[in-house]
């Protein structure tokens, strides 16, 4: 397959341009390895599906990479130990949604002495099988942000033909450069990575689609691409390009339908970090224990690209950058427009944290919401062909089932309609609370 036919960069319809893209604050900024902490709080559950079942107690010796937690069944993945050093206790800390998570709490040794790795297959003879249980035994998940199990979408169901593999290096979310800098200075690795992850579907088509604003990255995977089988495609700068319905309509030109899934139509969907932890897993036999994080914002003294250690807070992340300059008016873990806000920098560094986001006060607006106007921006604006104002004045008088017939479902809580709406209506909250409300009610 060649993709979409066109001599411009490919895109799909609707989004929108956030007016600050902040990216240049730290996309020159190498990876640097961050110094190892005295402590490290590894959250338990880091992957959406079942929790993983704890295996350590309080005063355990630990290596690096041994098995902390095991997989709590298909749709979740094991954890393990960032550092070498001992259990302290199990305890409860603040969680990146503002509720406290259970947590390992890890006194580092000071050795960062690395256990018995998995044995090391070969890129080019791995069978799939292997390709798939390599990806689940080392932990990996979406680290784009959506931290679904990765092995999971590398084992379609038999009647879903998979022939078409697409990697989001978009890296859409104003201010995050973890993935450009990833692509630009570890290129093999995401290339090996994504010829495997494409071994492990038997697809002969495999994409990494990347925004024409990190030129450098194109050219250096372009430059090496065809020996691994993969074909870089040029995007268009355009918010939300990066997420997964958004991007296969973009390079392929097919459209999931509501309620689908990228399967649906031939395509698995996979972040270009994901991709790279894959490759380590099966050629260095290394599980997934740390992850570059993007920590910026006008605040940040330093800002750059931190190889960071799953478990560390987000406070020490902020001090590896130098500090902050001023004091900061909100600290977002991911980007500002699908990130979280956190009320305390206790929170740690998981394996789906993209960004570490510090904004200025002055940048903070409280908008006052009022009617909608009905001026039909956030109908342009949904790359979902939703109908943001009615879907919300539905969900307003609690006429869910009126909601959900209108696919709000099918929202992926991009935020484009709410950034774009002249009467700063809530409307991503609203969409959350009417698809929890829906999902409970199909339960009952
Ligand atoms: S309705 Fe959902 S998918 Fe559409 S723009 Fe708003 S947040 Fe994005
Ligand atoms: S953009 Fe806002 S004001 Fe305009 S139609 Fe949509 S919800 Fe209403």
């Amino acid at each position: 397959m060649t993709p979409n036919n066109s001599s411009r960069p490919l895109t799909f319809k609707g989004g929108i341009h956030p007016s600050k893209d902040g990216k240049a604050l730290s996309r020159a900024a190498a990876v640097r390895e961050a110094p190892l902490l005295a402590e490290y709080q590894l959250i338990v559950q880091q992957n959406v599906g079942a929790p993983p079942e704890l295996l350590v107690k309080a005063g355990d010796e630990l290596k690096k990479g041994q098995l902390v937690a095991k997989a709590g069944g298909f749709v979740s993945v094991p954890l393990h130990s960032p550092t070498s050093g001992k259990v302290k206790e199990i305890s409860r800390i603040p969680g990146p949604m503002g509720v406290p998570v259970q947590a390992v709490i890890i006194v580092a040794d000071g050795n960062d002495e690395w256990g018995e790795l998995m044995p090391p297959l070969d890129w080019k003879t791995a069978e799939p099988q292997a390709v798939r249980d390599r990806v689940r035994d080392a932990g990996i998940v979406g680290m784009g942000g959506a931290a679904f199990p990765t092995h999971v979408k590398l084992s379609p169901p038999p009647d879903k033909k998979i022939d078409c593999l697409i990697l989001n290096g978009a890296e859409c979310e104003p201010y995050l450069t973890a993935d450009h800098r990833l692509m630009v200075e570890f290129p093999e690795k995401v290339l090996r990575g994504a010829a495997l992850l494409g071994r492990a579907l038997g697809v002969k088509d495999i994409f990494i689609g990347v925004e024409v604003n990190k030129p450098d990255a194109i050219e250096i995977l372009s430059s090496q691409a065809a020996g691994f089988g993969v074909k870089i495609v040029a995007l268009q700068v355009k918010y939300p390009q990066g997420a997964e319905k958004h991007l296969i309509s973009a390079i392929t030109g097919r459209e999931v339908p509501t309620g689908g899934l990228p399967m649906d139509v031939g395509c698995v969907v996979q972040n270009v970090g994901s991709t790279a932890a894959a490759a380590d897993a099966v050629l260095e036999g290394k599980p997934l224990i740390d992850r570059i994080v993007t920590v910026t914002g006008e605040p940040v003294k330093t800002p750059g690209n931190w190889r960071l250690k799953l478990g560390t807070p987000v406070a020490e992340a902020i001090r590896f950058a130098g500090g902050v300059t001023c004091e900061p008016g909100k600290v977002i873990l991911g980007g500002p427009m699908m990130g979280f806000a956190q009320k305390s920098l206790e929170v740690t560094v998981m394996k789906n944290t993209s960004g570490i986001l510090l904004m200025k006060k002055d940048d903070i607006i409280q908008y006052q919401s009022t009617a909608c106007i009905r001026c039909g921006k956030c109908l342009d604006a949904c790359p979902m062909n939703l109908q943001p104002g009615s879907l919300s004045a539905a969900i307003e008088s609690e006429k869910f089932d009126l909601a959900a017939k209108n696919n709000v479902m099918d929202c992926v809580e991009c935020g484009s309609c709410a950034y774009i709406c002249p009467a700063h209506r809530p409307l991503v909250q609203h969409f959350r609370r009417a698809k929890a409300e829906i999902r409970n009610r199909s339960k009952k």
